[in-house]
């Protein structure tokens, strides 16, 4: 089983990746929690390129390839070895936020974003992706422009809120919207429910 968490900054992906990975492993699963970008050797790599502040602009091209080679690597190392073990792979960010920062964020044309992240992927679809929604304002409040993306205008991360809501009602059978703001047990609950009959098909 494979879900994703998706959402702004501060929209509390991190806290609620470990509140479902203890549930599941409490429920005796075997628990991958993994995220994008970074979380492969190569990955980390590609984090610094793409987020350190140092890096100074990068064309928007080269950004969507970078995290395209992130997932790429992400997936063939990390996901799909756990899936194929049978495994519950949790991720925090995937192709959606590629589609929405590279896409939407970036206004690169999003059909042409969707087709790089699909081969990088290998058209790896998670059972479901819960999108915490929450107002820009409010995320970022959380950090202090500590990367490249943190120092984007409103108005991008207004975009990047809208691609990710926009994706979810286009497919609510994959995706679960949440009030990232509602409490982080509430959420959690609201997250369990509609993992738990992905557990037993
Ligand atoms: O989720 P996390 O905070 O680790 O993401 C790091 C940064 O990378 C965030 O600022 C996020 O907005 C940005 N990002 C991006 N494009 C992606 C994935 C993450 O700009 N595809």
């Amino acid at each position: 089983v494979f879900v994703c968490l998706e959402g702004g900054e501060g929209s509390g992906k991190s806290t609620q990746s470990a509140l479902l990975r203890a549930w599941l492993e409490e429920a005796g699963h075997t628990v991958v929690s993994t995220f994008e970008p970074g979380d492969t050797p190569v990955g980390r790599e590609l984090r610094r390129i793409v987020l350190s502040p140092e890096t100074g602009a990068l064309s928007d091209r080269t950004e969507a390839l970078l995290y395209a080679a992130d997932k790429a690597e992400h997936v063939d190392t990390v996901v799909l070895p756990a899936l194929e073990r049978g495994e519950v792979v949790v991720t925090d960010r995937y192709v959606d936020s590629t589609l929405a920062y590279q896409g939407a964020g970036r206004t690169l044309p999003v059909a042409e974003v969707e087709r790089v992240a699909r081969w990088a992927t290998g058209d790896l679809r998670p059972h479901l992706t819960v999108v915490l929604d929450l107002e820009p304002a409010a995320g970022l409040g959380r950090f202090e422009g500590r990367d490249r993306i943190e120092g984007e205008s409103l108005d991008f991360h207004e975009r990047v809120r809208a691609a990710f809501t926009t994706m979810a009602a286009a497919d609510p059978e994959h995706y679960l919207v949440l009030d990232a703001r509602a409490d982080r047990d509430e959420i959690a609950a609201a997250v369990r429910r509609r993992v738990e009959p992905l557990l037993v098909q």
